[in-house]
């Protein structure tokens, strides 16, 4: 939670000598506020002045980073409680438990199983972040073996977990490149945990049981100098883990309460992958930075990246495809030409269905600031002169010899005004994508 450009004024200097680039404090003061300048710009803040600011400045969630290159994950970095406020911003990360107790082969077919869960949908790309990998064995050779493994088999970031710190050092040997998130500092091992995880610059779960023990843990790891932490309230029941959740949040949020000021990290608990993942959206709507989860099916995990698809988008932003002309399989001179918006559920919920028409067709989106067909018309976006001017931007008349064009059933209005506007022959399609199928049917076989 930033302060104003005010706030931020009245610890400055008040020179006005210009040498960080605007040329008074209170200019310097408003930049610092948008975000657009650098307090190190300035030669004269003072050291107490720095400390102020640079706390107070801190976002109220911490950004935490794991992995490397593509596969880096970022987490935390949150300004609001609830999504209607603004936005939320970095998605709950998800990913999967795998034991050190599997032999080669089921750790190696595990490892791709997960690197193998990559959906396409709404014209997005979901991916998982995590391949936990557990030392089930309690032993150091066989963890290490196992970690070295599985991260050999996926570029899914891994996550470490074992409470002994020798097991720790010795998986970090064999992982340490990937930044690995560490599971876990507890009370009797944080001392060792938080000098493993500093010297190989990785982040580090701290676990306790309870908020109060967890807020003095994770004052003493931060005062040893670590500050790349994911915190675990080490709840197992679903309740109480959404409780602290929501405690954590709130106090970050609204108190500034720095210790609670960290991405969280849950386990799900239950054994039936339905009622798992059921349990997951729950974290996942309120408020849990990663999710590690049993089932890694991909019918099971699907659901739980949608919904978390859903809310992690900008709420006054639809998604959107863009404005052109669209093919489905191989179209000729003869393709059908369907008429749509560009917004992304419409989208694709059209081009899914002209797909299953076995018909190679063309889709021409047209640009509704990302409406739908009929809030798009209402609003006056979806007019016969705009969509006649897209049609010839797009070269339409070039692409097919007949003129035809399937609009929306829900604008069948738009019939004659279409027709005068672009001197295409229009024919009014089903209301519902759903249609799309049958009236294909009818139309061209
Ligand atoms: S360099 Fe510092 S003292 Fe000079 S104008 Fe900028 S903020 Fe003020």
């Amino acid at each position: 939670m930033g302060l104003t450009g005010l706030e931020i004024y009245k610890q400055l200097p008040k020179k006005n000598c210009g040498e960080c680039g605007p040329p008074t404090c209170l200019a310097f003061a408003m930049a610092l506020a948008n975000g657009k300048a650098q307090l190190s710009t300035c030669p004269y803040v003072s050291d107490e002045a720095k400390a102020n600011l640079e706390s107070a400045s801190a976002p109220p969630i911490a950004l935490v980073k794991a992995g490397d290159g593509d596969n880096q994950v970022e987490m935390g970095d949150e300004t609001e409680l609830f999504r209607h406020d603004k936005k939320f911003y970095h998605e709950t990360s998800v990913g999967f438990k795998v034991s050190d107790s599997l032999n080669e082969e089921e750790l190696e077919a595990k490892a791709k199983e997960i690197e193998d869960l990559v959906f396409e949908r709404v014209g997005l790309q979901y991916k998982v972040q995590f391949v936990a990998v557990v030392n089930d064995s309690q032993d150091a050779e066989t963890f290490k073996k196992a970690v070295a493994k599985v991260a050999a088999n996926t570029s899914v970031t891994p996550m470490l977990v074992s409470e002994d710190p020798a097991a720790l050092e010795g998986a970090l040997d064999v992982a340490a490149d990937k930044k690995p998130l560490i599971y876990a500092a507890t009370a009797d091992n944080y001392e060792k945990m938080t000098e493993l995880a500093k010297g190989k610059g990785c982040p580090l779960v701290v676990k306790a049981e309870g908020l109060e023990a967890l807020a003095e843990l994770v004052e003493k790891v931060v005062a040893l100098g670590h500050k790349q932490l994911v915190l675990d309230s080490g709840q197992t029941e679903a309740s109480k883990i959404v409780g602290d959740l929501v405690q954590m949040r709130r106090q970050a949020i609204k108190k500034k309460f720095r210790p609670f000021g960290y991405p969280s990290i849950v386990f799900t608990t239950e054994e039936d992958p339905l009622a798992e993942i059921t349990q997951a959206i729950t974290y996942v709507s309120k408020y849990a930075s990663i999710i590690i989860l049993n089932t890694t099916k991909k019918a099971h995990v699907l659901p739980l990246l949608a919904w978390r698809q859903n809310l992690y988008t900008d709420p006054q932003v639809p998604i959107q495809v863009e404005q052109k002309l669209h093919e489905v399989g191989e179209v000729n001179e003869d393709s059908p030409v369907y008429l749509t918006t560009n917004f992304s559920l419409t989208y694709y919920s059209v081009q899914g269905e002209v797909e299953s028409t076995k018909i190679p067709s063309y889709i021409l989106s047209v640009d509704t600031d990302g409406t739908s067909v009929l809030t798009a018309y209402a609003a006056g976006k979806y007019e016969a002169e705009k969509i006649a001017e897209v049609m010839k931007k797009v070269g339409l008349d070039d692409k097919v010899k007949h003129r035809n064009m399937i609009i929306p059933g829900y604008v069948a209005v738009l019939k004659g005004k279409l027709e005068e506007a672009s001197g295409w022959n229009v024919i009014v399609g089903p209301r519902e994508a759903s249609g799309i199928v049958a009236f294909a049917k009818s139309q061209f076989s």
